[in-house]
């Protein structure tokens, strides 16, 4: 029988009867008083929850339903753990002492490490901080799931082909990289093992931007990002868009702390987003960041905040062209914006400091069958490879903008 419809948005909310009725019914294999359809209608649609388009009906809903009847998505044993990737980073460096480094940036509001490998040709000597850099991450969204797995990739690729491939080797001698797999170590963790659509960092809340208690957890990342400059706030919170009112919230980020978008009490409140832009922003050598996140198949350049075009958009239009290539122009080169206007975005603070960034919005769920993530990570590594080897190669040519 069919008694709601889909036309409140709000209705699936995280604390909502309809929510509680439909785990429920389908934790007892009684019949939902959703379809399928209608479940993936508003995974889809709502901001909260995605947004994006492309998606693969059947693992959506599948993933939307663990997390509503709080059970693991089974699919996690196929991907690495929190642990699998520190121990492997740490065998990294272990087996190739001269090519790689585990760091860690900082450690979370629950106490997890957030891992780097940084990676170069002789990676301690002093050198290596003056050649120029990019860094790659993976996983500032909890539940994306295979964007750790691209991250791990290329890590090896970039560390054991060193020596016997060309093109691998050059790379090393000419260049630094930082790879990330997991921005949100706490997040990551309670996805895997909690719920499993779970999107933002695992940090209680305590008092939202005006100050008063909430028992809420968790800030978006990719709302949280603020350099510190007064130039740049309005790239985190828009003209008009007040802390006091989730009433005039700019496009996809909010002010509320219970949202999946929630932007944070101020901007790079979160240790997470300051020890990447201490990274990215604080080594000056660093000339480009290459984001993974899901879904959607799409390279995206800034600006996020508004869809005009940016001043640099030729030059992202021809390095995302050049990605796309080589992924057999399978993904859709579009500013994030033109997906959907969000502030306090990684790549438009990337994009003020003269950097060059890139999001990359992989596969087409969250948590998609892990059949899928050697192909997925063959695809998208080689697109990773051509944004390094385009980055080195002009910042060679001294075609880059000049870091400031
Ligand atoms: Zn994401």
């Amino acid at each position: 029988m069919q008694v709601f419809t889909l036309q409140d948005q709000n209705r699936l909310a995280r604390v909502s009867p309809l929510r509680t009725e439909l785990a429920q019914a389908i934790d007892s294999n009684q019949d939902t008083v959703l379809s399928d359809t209608e479940i993936f209608d508003y995974v889809q649609h709502d901001g909260c929850r995605g947004h994006h388009p492309n998606g693969d009906e059947e693992a959506l809903v599948s993933e939307f339903k663990h997390s509503l009847i709080g059970r693991p998505n089974p699919v996690a044993e196929g991907y690495h753990s929190y642990e699998s990737v520190a121990s492997e980073l740490a065998q990294l460096e272990q087996d190739y002492p001269n090519l790689c480094q585990r760091v860690s940036l900082g450690k979370t509001a629950e106490g997890r490490d957030i891992w780097a490998l940084r990676i170069s040709e002789d990676v301690q000597s002093e050198n290596t901080g003056k050649k120029p850099g990019v860094v790659i991450t993976g996983c500032h969204h909890a539940r994306e799931w295979m964007s750790v797995e691209i991250p791990m990739h290329v890590a090896h690729e970039a560390v054991t082909k060193y020596g016997s491939d060309e093109a691998s080797t050059q790379r090393l001698k000419d260049g630094e990289i930082w790879i990330i797999p997991i921005a949100n170590p706490d997040g990551y963790a309670h996805s895997r093992t909690s719920d499993n659509m779970w999107r933002k960092n695992r940090r209680p809340v305590g008092n939202d931007a005006m100050g008063a208690p909430t028992k809420a957890v968790g800030v978006d990342l990719n709302r949280n990002y603020w350099d510190g400059t007064q130039d740049h706030f309005q790239l985190y919170r828009p003209a008009g868009d007040t802390p006091s009112s989730t009433w005039d919230d700019f496009s996809a980020t909010s002010d509320n702390p219970r949202k999946d978008t929630y932007r944070g009490p101020q901007g790079a409140s979160e240790t997470e987003t300051q020890v990447l832009m201490d990274l990215a922003i604080g080594h000056k050598n660093i000339r480009g960041v290459l984001n993974h996140h899901s879904y959607g198949n799409m390279i995206l350049h800034p600006w996020g905040v508004t869809s005009k075009p940016s001043d640099r958009q030729d030059m992202y239009v021809d390095i995302g062209t050049k990605m796309n290539t080589a992924m057999e122009n399978s993904f859709t080169l579009q500013s994030s914006a033109d997906l959907y206007p969000a502030s306090g975005d990684s790549d438009d603070v990337a994009h003020v400091n003269n950097l060059v960034p890139f999001t990359l919005e992989v596969g087409r769920s969250f948590q998609p069958d892990p059949s899928s993530i050697g192909p997925m990570c063959d695809k998208v590594g080689r697109a990773n490879l051509v944004f390094v080897d385009e980055i080195l190669a002009r910042a060679k040519a001294g075609t880059l903008p000049e870091r400031v």
